[in-house]
């Protein structure tokens, strides 16, 4: 399946080539073209859609319990963020200390 990014885009205003980047908006990475000559930019659509979803979901608190199985300790991801990184299951995800009483969970998907 191609994707839009593919696509070259034209500025309709300066009719010039545009070039594609990645700009990073409130900790987001965004995909746009723009135009050397005016600086217009345009977004990629699902970056867009994606982006309006993170600024909702990027403040908040998630409350969880941590729960026993086996021998583990196990913490559940609310369904807010597993949709948000459209997790699929059996994907590998990597815990990693920030502070003494920080983790980082690290996702493969971008
Ligand atoms: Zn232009």
């Amino acid at each position: 399946m191609g994707d839009i990014w593919e696509e070259s885009l034209v500025c309709t205003k300066c009719n010039k080539k545009t070039e594609k980047l990645v700009l990073n908006r409130d900790n987001f990475d965004i995909r746009v073209w723009k135009c050397k000559d005016c600086k217009k930019t345009w977004p990629h659509p699902l970056d867009d859609k994606k982006f309006s979803e993170w600024k909702d979901i990027k403040d908040q608190e998630f409350k969880v319990k941590i729960r026993e199985v086996g021998n583990s300790a196990v913490v559940s991801l609310p369904s807010e963020i597993a949709s948000f990184k459209e997790l699929k299951m059996g994907e590998d995800a990597v815990w990693k200390f920030k502070s003494s009483n920080e983790l980082i969970l690290k996702f493969n998907s971008s």
